[in-house]
């Protein structure tokens, strides 16, 4: 289905397992998605559904496929992380499982991988979201591997937006950031009806320091509820954090609305507040039905199931 600024694709049918990956909403020209996602996407999904297969657990898979997605330096996540206006990497990540057990890291620096300090943080502690050099040194102290700095793919955008913000190339630059924020990741895996949900992100190109969107930020960013369903966001984290579409697609979801027409009503209801360009779902019900759907110009995901084969799409604008 497609409206002027809506694109909703799915239902696709997974069986009683199954996996939905996103590379993020917005930026990705087709070409561009095209060559540089597949792979790693694919890597995701297969590394999620063997981590199910292996430990029947949908936290530890949409961890270990967002982990792939984090280490591809393609995506806004982990070491592809975009950098705030003074050239910092500074993540954000959250997860959740359907057992309302949720764990989340803001402005961290230090992990190659802040979706497992999320899991840690899920699984250990008594707090829902640790931030700032707390949570780096609690990432630290439990072994997690050291982020190697940015990759030279996020340097060279930081590089060319910067300098065209102090050239004073105001609207150029302006729809610049619009393409540049949206490649952050994000994951949601189901077994029978239990769910998990999760996202990871460097958060906005030039974003002020100490920033926080929504990807650690539970119906924000990401949400799971077992035997109703989950959901996963991208997108500019100032306007999701406001109207909280991951909730609120679960939320609808146990009103009896169908997959297809929560994430429409969320994507309008969304839209109808900030404009388009701003937002794409991923969710998932207890049907075994996953969903894909965006008011930007493309999003990248990889969905794979017991009846459904690893396969990487693009929903777009343009069909
Ligand atoms: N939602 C992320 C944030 O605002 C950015 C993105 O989705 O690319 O931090």
């Amino acid at each position: 289905m497609s409206s002027n600024s809506i694109t909703i694709s799915g239902p696709w049918r997974l069986g009683d397992y199954g996996i939905i990956v996103h590379g993020g909403a917005g930026a990705w020209r087709l070409k561009e998605a095209l060559e540089k996602t597949s792979r790693p996407i694919i890597e995701a999904v297969t590394r999620g559904i063997t981590t199910l297969l292996d430990n029947n657990s949908p936290l530890e898979a949409v961890v270990e496929a967002i982990a792939v997605l984090e280490d591809s330096g393609i995506f806004n996540a982990g070491i592809g992380s975009t950098l705030s206006y003074d050239g910092k990497i500074e993540m954000d990540a959250g997860v959740m499982s359907g057992d309302y057990r949720a764990g989340a890291v803001a402005i961290v620096t230090y992990p190659k991988n802040p979706i497992k300090l999320a899991k840690y943080i899920a699984q250990n502690l008594d707090h829902v979201i640790i931030g700032g050099q707390s949570a780096d040194k609690l990432a630290r102290r439990i072994g997690l591997e050291r982020h190697p700095g940015p990759s030279r793919y996020a340097i060279q955008r930081w590089n060319l937006v910067k300098k065209e913000l102090e050239e004073g190339k105001g609207p150029k630059w302006a729809q610049r950031i619009r393409e540049l924020y949206s490649d952050t990741v994000g994951a949601i895996v189901f077994k029978e009806i239990r769910f998990a949900a999760g996202a990871s992100t460097g958060g906005i190109t030039l974003k002020h320091s100490g920033r926080i969107g929504d990807s650690p930020i539970p119906g924000a960013g990401f949400y799971a509820e077992n035997g109703v369903g989950a959901c996963s966001a991208t997108g500019i984290g100032e306007t999701i954090i406001l109207t909280r579409p991951c909730a609120y697609v679960v939320d609808l979801l146990s009103k009896g609305y169908s997959l297809f027409n929560a994430v429409e009503e969320a994507l309008k209801r969304h839209t109808r507040i900030f404009g388009d360009g701003n937002l794409g779902l991923i969710a998932a019900d207890k049907d075994g039905n996953v969903v894909a759907g965006i008011n930007t110009r493309a999003m990248p995901i990889g969905i794979y199931g017991r009846e459904y084969k690893p396969s990487f799409l693009i929903v777009s604008r343009e069909g």
